[in-house]
């Protein structure tokens, strides 16, 4: 069976490969054309962003009804427009919040060589499964690479791939971690067993790969292994599991991780010493981590098995990055498959974990400054008292001209308070366009602001200033637009009084 699936599975690659020659082959978002995430309440989300515009309950009865219509479907659409018309502003009404100031989607591609590594994996792991399984999901890509490439909204094929989130909960508490730190805005616990079976039921003829993590820790989940078990033997995917692995794991369920058929396992650990690892995985315990990996190298070889494929992942934060060799060397000798770096996704204010190295998650270099200038003309800055701002600002950012703001919506300057690590510590106001403002045009801001008497600052402040898209996004945070703040120094002197 083996030798005849692969001459098979190669053929079909091998079409893919010449159509895709005559095809346009780039899309917007993996997540909203290829992927699906299932939440551990079974809804379904597009990004881990979009929850607020998530309703509680699943309006649609299956999967498919959600991913083809509604808010995904428009989403698409506004994406698929904004490609496009590139320098268009953004009328982002129609579609999640977050799709509208992503900075991952405008760097996607519709890539051959992630749909080659599928297939790869899927001859690695998966070649004993029964040829009319994987007939059924390649017939079910072909339907989705057309309507793809076809730059369709409405998707009616199925995900190939979904992220399922067994736990939303974690033994762990990492700072910038919206479980770790109890942010998480969405109802907390176990999935069900009747809503995983449901979801599989329906799209698991189709997954190729299915992501067993999403926020919290899937090991954390009493059924994973069964829930590992069913979609690896009863629907022939590739299971990829992503844990701290600080929890007690005996070596019992590690010889279950085995058997289950788990294709790959991801084990998050950032150092190798516990004073430095808890730094971000706190409530974490690097030498069980360490112990309990070697644990199960030691039977995957006595138990003769190839999987779970085993990589260790390390972020990189200002704490490790100069560790980077010996971290990778100690994990080589452990007898790992894989090792990775990673850039760690810090917030902007993240001063205490930052590494000196540029590359954070969701950030690049070469972003436009759009501020020229911004000093304070008039006043003298004291808690309470008004004084005047004036700003430069060039339009450097869009092909058209950007309206007037009217007074709730549009785009228009922002200022925000910063502390003097620049560290922000709320809104100071907003500049309205009270005319339009051209492609290249340079038109200097002027208004009254004053410190509210309860600013928390001392003897050094900062403005921050940059474009925003009122209630949708601030330049900054924007990829595409990749607006670079302006700060203004703010000094206070004895009786807060600053220039
Ligand atoms: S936020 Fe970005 S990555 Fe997420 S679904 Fe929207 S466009 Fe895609
Ligand atoms: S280990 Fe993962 S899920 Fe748990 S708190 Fe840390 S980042 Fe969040």
């Amino acid at each position: 069976m083996h030798r005849l699936l692969n001459p098979i599975i190669r053929a079909i690659y091998r079409f893919f490969r010449i159509s895709y020659r005559f095809r346009r082959l780039n899309f917007y978002c993996e997540q909203l054309w290829l992927r699906t995430s299932i939440l551990q309440d079974g809804r379904l989300e597009p990004c881990n962003c979009a929850i607020s515009q998530m309703d509680p309950k699943p309006p649609e009865p299956t999967i498919l009804d959600t991913w083809k219509s509604g808010l995904f479907a428009s989403t698409r659409e506004y994406l698929l427009d904004r490609m496009a018309n590139p320098g268009k502003i953004p009328n982002a009404e129609s579609a999640y919040d977050c799709c509208a100031s992503c900075p991952v989607a405008p760097n996607q591609r519709f890539d051959r060589v992630f749909i080659r590594d599928i297939i790869r994996d899927c001859v690695a792991f998966k070649s004993k499964v029964a040829p009319v399984m994987v007939l059924r999901k390649l017939i079910n890509l072909m339907k989705l690479i057309r309507e793809v490439n076809g730059r369709r909204s409405q998707i009616t094929a199925y995900p190939m791939l979904a992220n399922l989130d067994p736990a939303n909960v974690c033994n762990l508490r990492c700072p910038e971690c919206a479980v770790g730190t109890g942010e998480i805005n969405q109802p907390q616990g176990m999935m069900e067993w009747g809503t995983y079976e449901k979801t599989l039921d329906e799209i698991g003829p189709y997954l190729f790969y299915l992501e067993l993590f999403r926020y919290g820790d899937p090991l954390l989940h009493k059924d994973i292994l069964k829930i590992i078990e069913v979609a690896e033997k009863k629907y022939g995917i590739i299971t990829l599991i992503s844990s701290n692995f600080s929890m007690p794991l005996d070596e019992e369920f590690l010889r279950g991780l085995i058997k289950s058929g788990l294709s790959r396992l991801i084990v998050a650990i950032d150092d190798v010493e516990q004073d430095l690892y808890v730094k971000y995985r706190r409530g974490g315990d690097a030498n069980r981590v360490i112990d309990q990996l070697k644990t199960l190298i030691r039977l995957k070889k006595e138990m003769n098995s190839e999987t779970p494929h085993i990589r260790w992942q390390t972020l990189i934060f200002n704490f490790n990055e100069d560790r980077k060799e010996e971290i990778e060397k100690f994990a080589w000798d452990l007898g790992v498959d894989d090792f990775g770096f990673m850039p760690a996704y810090l917030s902007p204010n993240n001063y205490d974990l930052k590494p000196k190295e540029k590359k954070t998650r969701g950030g690049k270099d070469n972003r436009k400054s759009q501020i020229i200038r911004a000093e304070v003309v008039s006043g003298e800055v004291r808690f309470g008292e008004p004084f005047r701002l004036e700003v430069e600002a060039v339009q450097n950012v869009f092909t058209e001209a950007i309206p007037p703001s009217p007074e709730d919506s549009g785009i228009r300057l922002g200022i925000k308070m910063a502390d003097r690590d620049k560290k922000e510590m709320g809104d100071l106001g907003r500049i309205l366009f009270e005319k339009e403002f051209k492609p290249a045009e340079t038109i200097v801001f002027s208004k009254e602001f004053s410190f509210p008497d309860d600013s928390k600052v001392e003897d050094i402040a900062y403005l921050k200033i940059d474009f925003l898209l009122e209630g949708k996004f601030w330049f900054e945070q924007n990829m595409e637009i990749q607006s670079q703040p302006y700060f203004l120094e703010i000094e206070f002197k004895k009786e807060s009084v600053g220039s």
